[in-house]
C-alpha cells in the first residue's frame, strides 16, 4: 500500500483541517512490568497464574511457532499535526504487507 506523507486532516487539537504528516507507528521493544527476575519472583507478586497476558511467560504468537501464517500485519498510522505539533493515531488499522510512504507528485 502508498500512502502520502503529508496530508490534509481534521485536527480535534486546533478543531480544523490542518496539514499532517504522517509516520508509520514503531513496533519496537515492548515495556512490560516483568522483564527482572524468575519466576519465583513472580510468584511472590502474585503473577504467573491467572488471566491475560503473563508477559514473557505467556504462550507466544502464532508467528514464532507455526510455519505459515499470515503475510500481512495491520500497520498503524500516526498523523502529527504541522500546527499545534501534536499526533494522532489512526482509527482503524489495515492489513497490509507493505506500507510505503511517498512524496506527493507535483503535476
Ligand atoms: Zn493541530
Amino acid at each position: 500500500m502508498k500512502a502520502p506523507k503529508k496530508t490534509k486532516r481534521f485536527c480535534p487539537y486546533c478543531r480544523k483541517k490542518t496539514e499532517q504528516k504522517i509516520d508509520l507507528v514503531s513496533t519496537g521493544a515492548k515495556r512490560g512490568s516483568m522483564k527482572r527476575g524468575g519466576r519465583s519472583r513472580l510468584e511472590k507478586r502474585g503473577k504467573w497464574r491467572g488471566l491475560g497476558s503473563l508477559g514473557r511467560y505467556s504462550k507466544p504468537a502464532v508467528k514464532s511457532w507455526k510455519r505459515k501464517t499470515k503475510s500481512t500485519t495491520k500497520k498503524v498510522l500516526i498523523y502529527k499535526c504541522s500546527i499545534c505539533k501534536k499526533s494522532k493515531q489512526q482509527k482503524q488499522g489495515r492489513r497490509i504487507s507493505k506500507l510505503q510512504l511517498e512524496d506527493k507528485k507535483k503535476e
